[in-house]
């Protein structure tokens, strides 16, 4: 992939920046910042090689209009805060105030666009409309970097189709992102254990069917665990259950069997009447599900198995919440996991938008793992082994 040293000297030129700014709010106060301070490094250091930074970014779903609430104003206020640099926010993408400002833009100034997502034609399907946008864009600039992780797997304008029209480059992010999720997919160091869980097993199948073929062990939790279950002959009561995927799950049950690959299943399972904050949990054997009760974490044996386990990994990757960690009752399963990757000397990567929002609620130093990735379906996607269109049009 391309980096930044490729674009050459930087002093003076207009270097335009995609990142990801699509940060959680409420009104117009930012109650996340992270994805701003995930972008820094590469603002900060072409900052600091002498470029005018001009930097797109989407927020929200405005759905191609010019919607007040998603402006991009508050973004532009507290990246003031965090950046060493004066920040100026035109009042369009590519209009008569984006121009002029890029035009009167000194070295060492950022200029953030409004919300691209203002205009259609961003997440346009018709090429002939990106492509326009993009020539539009690429006016304002000399040079394209590619930072906005958590967007690489769409082929919209500010992503893919800009870095046809201008010499491009990665960012800081996305660069580590890609090296990090690589070294879960391409030579992890073994053993590798692979932990998976969330709601669905039907929005992890490529997930799956990807790293059975590179996992020595391959954990099961959270909802999907009870298709597994079932595939194995057991009753699962009103537990989360996707009948239409239970021939598929008997495929990779096989498939692990014949890899020879560690598949493991909870033994135990926090129960609960209904999916509430406050539902009375009660742990059971696995096997001895009521069929008035639904499970809603792994639990205490599975979690001592699961921790051993990753213990003996030297790489783990980890997508997926063991339980409804939302509630506290339920969050057990999640935060042992979660606790023997941090405190594990195994490299360890975290992909998936709920378990890293998971880390933070459970008050993890984000630190302590080896990577957690910004860009949930992103990061998904790698860890299916798909190629993304943003990295690909990265690479020569
Ligand atoms: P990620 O975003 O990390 O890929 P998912 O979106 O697949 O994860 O799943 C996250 C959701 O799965 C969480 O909101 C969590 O409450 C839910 N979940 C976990 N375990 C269960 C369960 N046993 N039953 C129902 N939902 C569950
Ligand atoms: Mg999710």
């Amino acid at each position: 992939m391309r980096t930044i040293e490729s674009l050459g000297d930087l002093k003076g030129k207009r270097v335009l920046v995609r990142s990801d700014f699509n940060v959680p709010l409420d009104g117009d106060k930012i109650t996340d910042d992270g994805r701003i301070r995930a972008a820094l490094p590469t603002l900060q250091k072409l900052l600091d090689e002498g470029a005018k930074v001009i930097v797109m970014a989407h927020l929200g779903r405005p759905k191609g209009e010019v919607k007040p609430e998603f402006s991009l104003a508050p973004v532009a206020k507290r990246l003031g805060e965090l950046v060493d640099a004066p920040v100026k926010l035109a009042k369009d993408i590519t209009g008569e105030s984006a121009k002029e400002e890029a035009a009167n833009l000194e070295d060492g100034e950022i200029l953030l666009l409004e919300n691209v997502r203002f205009d259609p034609r961003e997440t346009s399907k018709d090429d002939a409309e990106r492509e326009e946008f993009a020539s539009e864009l690429a006016e304002l600039a000399d040079l394209f970097v590619s930072d906005g992780f958590g967007v690489v797997h769409r082929k919209q304008t500010s992503v893919y189709d800009i870095a046809q029209k201008l010499p491009s480059a990665s960012g800081l992010l996305v660069l580590k992102e890609i090296e990090s999720l690589s070294k879960a997919t391409d030579n992890p160091e073994r053993p590798y254990a692979v932990v998976l869980g969330g709601s669905k097993v039907s929005d992890k199948l490529g997930v799956i069917a990807n790293l059975l073929k590179k996992a020595d062990m391959l954990l099961i939790g959270g909802g999907m665990a009870f298709t597994f279950l079932k595939a194995q002959g057991l009753e699962v009561g009103k537990s989360l259950l996707e009948e239409d995927q239970l021939d598929t799950v008997k495929g990779y049950i096989e498939e692990a069997k014949e890899r020879g690959v560690d598949l493991v299943l909870p033994v135990d399972v926090v129960v609960a009447p209904e999916f509430a904050k406050d539902a009375t949990p009660t742990v059971v054997a696995a096997d001895e599900i009521p069929a008035d009760q639904m499970g809603l974490d792994i639990g205490p044996k599975s979690q001592e198995l699961y921790v051993s386990k990753i213990a003996a990994a030297k790489t783990v990757a980890w997508n997926g919440p063991m339980g409804v960690f939302e509630f506290p009752a339920f969050a057990g399963g999640t935060k042992a996991v979660a606790g023997a990757l941090s405190e594990g000397d195994a490299f360890s990567v975290v992909g998936g938008g709920d378990s890293a929002a998971a880390v933070r609620l459970l008050d993890f130093d984000e630190s302590t793992f080896s990577h957690i990735s910004t860009g949930g379906g992103a990061s998904l996607e790698l860890l299916e082994g798909k190629t993304l269109p943003g990295i690909a049009v990265l690479e020569d």
